[in-house]
């Protein structure tokens, strides 16, 4: 068998709306990109959605619509894509790497409040809902959460969650949560549009400058500037913006991926749950710990962790899946490793032992909705196979 470690799905109206766009004369931005906002708004029911060319032009967005000003620090968890971090030194602010939990690798409270009190002119905070799984934003059983100890302290939020479509955390969508929220529509992500990204908020204000910095500072949209009254030409620079807006033919594509979004995060779901299933009693791996419902899960990524007992170092046991035709990832190296991060702020990878304990066994198993049963049947073999060898 020969799986991928994603295989896209576009069997929908893809290519419909795709070619309504380009009979429409209209490709960039315009009535399809207004339209994929509407939806997407309503699905996470967020107020508003600014669409953009990629969920890293979303938080970079959202950093300069909160207001982070050069020099400022901006907590970071290291178990995340640059993205996440290389955005806040695009505002010549300074992130500042906090561990993660073992297992869900994601922030909690505890973690949080550990950094607060070693930074406490910190003011925003980026929280990844690694995988899918949404970080404990709200208190549970009398204890706090992200987002009370962030009111508590005056911090702004902002969400990455690239990984986090469709995803609920204590009844709400991830999407309507903190201050700004941004998803990916990179290719590999739950739902795609090639390239693209959204910015969900419920705060007008930074709707608003985060819908003028997309497209250089203009205070009218391209689209309004030729369907409206008012000459084209008339318009005002009120910022020098960004190029960041997305273009029909992406908006297009997703508008018909959200239409498959909630059965897309089913099949996902089917394929987590066969997992756990069937990888529950295997020595020397450790699966994904799931907090909440796992209904509520974007499932993104199905991670594991080697144990160190396992006999196998992760990037041998990469090599078998592969030489047995399975597609792997690894999620991610984290970022306090990465040259950049760690000579410039001078990092140690003893401050993050959860983090290196991830990282030395950590790798992704294929997930995506068209893995069929016989192909997970098949990966779990092989990997128990590679298991009973090693240990
Ligand atoms: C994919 C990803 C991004 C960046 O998304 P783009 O749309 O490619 O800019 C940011 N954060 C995380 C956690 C990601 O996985």
């Amino acid at each position: 068998m020969k799986i991928p470690f994603c295989r896209v799905s576009c069997e929908g109206n893809e290519t419909a709306y795709v070619r309504e766009v380009l009979a429409s004369g209209w490709l960039t931005t315009g009535s399809k990109s207004l339209e994929f906002e509407r939806r997407f708004a309503g699905v996470v029911q967020a107020r508003h959605a600014v669409a953009v060319n990629s969920c890293t032009a979303a938080l970079h967005l959202a950093l300069e619509a909160i207001g982070v000003k050069p020099g400022d620090e901006v907590f970071v968890p290291t178990m995340t894509f640059t993205a996440s971090a290389e955005v806040v030194r695009y505002m010549n602010a300074h992130p500042v790497f906090l561990d993660v939990e073992y297992g869900t690798c994601l922030l909690t409270p505890e973690l949080l409040r550990e950094a607060i009190q070693k930074h406490p002119s910190a003011k925003t905070l980026i929280v990844v809902h690694y995988g899918g799984q949404a970080a404990p934003m709200f208190g549970q059983d009398g204890k706090m959460g992200i987002l009370d100890l962030c009111h508590q302290h005056g911090i702004r939020i902002v969400e990455d969650a690239a990984h986090a479509f469709p995803a609920k955390i204590g009844g709400s969508m991830v999407g309507a949560i903190g201050d700004a929220t941004c998803f990916s529509f990179y290719a590999n992500k739950t739902i795609t549009t090639g390239e693209g990204g959204m910015l969900t908020t419920n705060d007008e204000a930074i709707a608003r400058r985060a819908g003028t910095m997309r497209l250089h500072g203009i205070d009218r949209v391209v689209w309004d500037r030729f369907i409206s009254e008012k000459p084209s030409w008339e318009y005002d620079v009120v910022a020098p913006g960004y190029k960041y807006n997305m273009p029909d033919i992406n908006a297009a594509i997703g508008l018909a991926q959200l239409e498959r979004a909630w059965d897309f995060q089913r099949e996902r779901l089917r394929c987590a749950k066969y997992y756990l299933k069937a990888l529950a009693g295997m020595t020397g791996l450790d699966l994904p710990v799931s907090h909440s419902a796992i209904e509520d899960h974007a499932w993104h990524l199905f991670p594991v962790v080697l144990k160190p007992g396992s006999g196998i170092g992760r990037n041998q046991c990469v090599e078998l899946l592969a030489e047995r035709g399975i597609g792997t990832s690894v999620h991610y190296k984290p970022l306090h490793r990465m040259s950049y991060y760690r000579d410039t702020y001078r990092l140690k990878s003893e401050d993050y032992p959860n983090a290196e304990r991830i990282w030395q066994g950590c790798f992704s198993l294929p997930i995506f909705p068209t893995l069929t049963d016989d192909e997970l049947e098949y990966i779990c073999a092989v990997l128990g196979g590679i298991l009973e060898a090693g240990g």
